[in-house]
């Protein structure tokens, strides 16, 4: 199958190419020229009709979508959220289970490294958030749940599925270090998250492994006193640390507008990666959150309580437009915060993450507006949300 789109503006590694086109040969790109003229032999003519054609979206940090969850372990589960967030824009994810009991990481990895197998899945690791974290920053995690550093659970879980590709926790807890130089040498991201790190805690997290932070600004310590003292938290210690990358949710509502554009400008394009942290009821057409312990207020989920935001009900396309309309991000910058970026914090930039031969045919539209017009992914033309 050799399909042609022509008439986009096509954001390449290089940039802008206006009146360009992109071949794709069955799941691949094959080639991307400079011109829009129709190539032999080609089964399929898509005519993008001047809109603008980015690399998919690449969700590195979500937890479910069109009223499934990723902790209800199954294939069905998995696959119907994944579908739900593909007509958004998606065509990688990082399947996220928060902190859980053994038994459902096992489950649910056992799940993963199934479907994984597949490549047209879209699936790129799963992402354990937790249980390893500071239960005074469980934010909506289950606090029951939340335990200590515990070596022979993750070395038999990473031991055993493939699929287990970025774990988080809080380095402040005994044995994080030895947990990250672990996660390292088996090429798990590791990621500090549900934190109160003090600075010295996040340098030596770094040294030990940890690169990444979840969910940047949310359940982690910033700036603040103690006493007639002044403390960095553990925000401006990621900041003053190059080699740490952020995710920043992109609904506009977990972190506001000019901490967003801090993070863009502080960290930049190349170290901060969007993601949605979406719940099961994002890219669906309930209105209500399918956990009683959590409700949905202006466009985002809160502890039933309203102790804690508790978790976004956003898409990679809407956080795409909130990048651009809200915050002023150009949108050459949003799309690649939102591909090039998390394809290469989860290792797979060789094959996702840009528009370019030899790589995966995931490509999205936007129009002028920054609204999804389009979905290709892994080649087959996805019915749009
Ligand atoms: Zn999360």
């Amino acid at each position: 199958m050799l399909t042609q789109i022509i008439n986009g503006k096509i954001l390449t590694p290089q940039g802008w190419l206006n009146d360009g086109s992109i071949v794709i040969e069955d799941s691949k790109i094959r080639d991307v020229l400079n011109n829009n003229r129709p190539i032999a032999g080609a089964d399929k003519i898509i005519d993008a009709k001047g809109a603008y054609v980015v690399p998919g979206a690449i969700d590195i940090h979500v937890h479910g979508g069109g009223g499934r969850d990723f902790m209800e372990t199954t294939e069905e589960a998995f696959l119907e959220a994944i579908a739900a967030h593909r007509r958004h824009g998606t065509t990688a994810i990082a399947p996220t289970l928060s902190s859980s009991t053994n038994k459902m990481i096992d489950d649910a990895a056992a799940t993963c490294d199934r479907l994984m197998a597949d490549p047209e899945n879209g699936i790129i690791g799963l992402h354990l958030e937790g249980p390893y974290f500071n239960p005074k920053k469980a934010g909506a995690q289950m606090p029951e749940i939340i335990r200590a550093i515990n070596p022979d659970e993750y070395r038999d879980l990473v031991e055993r599925h493939n699929s287990i590709r970025r774990w988080d926790a809080a380095p402040e807890l005994a044995g994080s270090e030895e947990f990250g130089q672990y996660l390292r040498s088996k090429g798990v991201v590791a990621s500090l998250g549900h934190t109160a790190a003090t600075p010295e805690d996040v340098d030596r997290a770094y040294k030990s492994g940890f690169n990444h932070a979840t969910h940047f600004y949310n359940a982690m310590t910033q700036y603040h006193k103690e006493g007639i003292y002044s403390h960095a938290g553990t925000v401006e210690a990621v900041y003053d640390n190059d080699g740490i990358t952020v995710e920043v949710i992109g609904d506009g509502i977990h972190v506001p507008i000019r901490a967003l554009r801090m993070a863009y400008k502080f960290k930049g394009v190349e170290r901060m990666a969007f993601i949605t942290d979406a719940l099961a009821v994002a890219a669906s057409d309930s209105t209500k959150a399918f956990d009683e312990r959590v409700t949905i207020e202006n466009g985002v989920c809160i502890l039933s309580d309203h102790s804690a935001i508790a978790g976004s009900i956003a898409t990679m396309d809407r956080v795409i437009k909130v990048a651009v309309t809200q915050a002023g991000i150009p949108l050459e910058d949003a799309a690649r915060m939102a591909s090039e970026t998390p394809a290469k914090i989860m290792g797979v930039y060789d094959r996702k993450g840009s528009i370019e031969r030899g790589k995966d045919a995931d490509i999205i539209f936007f129009d002028k507006d920054i609204n999804l017009t389009g979905v290709i992914q892994m080649g087959r033309e996805i019915e749009t949300a």
